[in-house]
């Protein structure tokens, strides 16, 4: 059975479904994915660094407190630009209300009032969207979750999203030059940096 939006060739991508928490019991509708045709970006409106500002924090208040099957996102974008896949795309989870139906949900970690959506959340951001855009081509419209009908009154996302979607995607990560062939691992490194690496040889 395919699992939609599982993107393990993207850098970054992690598959967290059996990381998040989940009800016992409920589960979320799933739909075709002929009818997902948008995606709803939204802010965590928690901030970045405090305890529980990560896709197992929200996991747990949407199941422990709301009740809810699962966390209410298909992704979570952390912000070293991790992105966790916690629910298939075409699955109807719980983000946008009567939009769920359409909208596949996108959530960066961060309370952006006041937090900066970090260069690796927006290189991140516009990988995903891309990919999921080449792989369900009637996926065309983005929106943040304040555009959606009923949310006009939403402090969501609150970031620039197009203007990040709109940049062009820069080479994420500076690639150190390699010495006799041999690469050592520095502090900072990721695995990500270092598959760049590998791909460059
Ligand atoms: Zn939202």
């Amino acid at each position: 059975m395919t699992v939609y939006g599982l993107y393990t060739d993207l850098p970054k991508f992690v598959d967290y479904r059996n990381q998040v928490a989940k009800h016992p019991t409920k589960r979320f509708p799933v739909l075709p994915m002929s009818g997902k045709t948008m995606i709803a970006i939204h802010h965590s409106l928690t901030k970045i660094g405090q305890s529980g500002s990560n896709a197992l924090g929200y996991s747990r208040y949407h199941v422990n407190t709301l009740g809810w099957p699962g966390i209410g996102y298909s992704y979570v974008i952390e912000p070293d630009g991790t992105i966790k896949f916690c629910n298939p795309i075409n699955w109807r989870t719980y983000h946008v209300g009567n939009s769920n139906n359409q909208a596949i949900g996108i959530v960066l970690s961060g309370d952006f009032r006041t937090d900066k959506v970090t260069e690796a959340q927006k290189v991140s951001l516009r990988l995903l969207v891309d990919r999921i855009k080449k792989d369900q081509k009637q996926v065309k419209t983005v929106k943040s979750h304040h555009e959606f009908p009923g949310y006009s009154w939403k402090a969501c996302c609150v970031f620039n999203y197009k203007q990040i979607l709109e940049a062009a995607i820069a080479n994420p990560t500076p690639v150190k030059p390699i010495e006799g062939g041999k690469y050592t691992i520095q502090e900072g490194d990721t695995f990500w940096a270092l598959r760049r690496v590998k791909t460059l040889r």
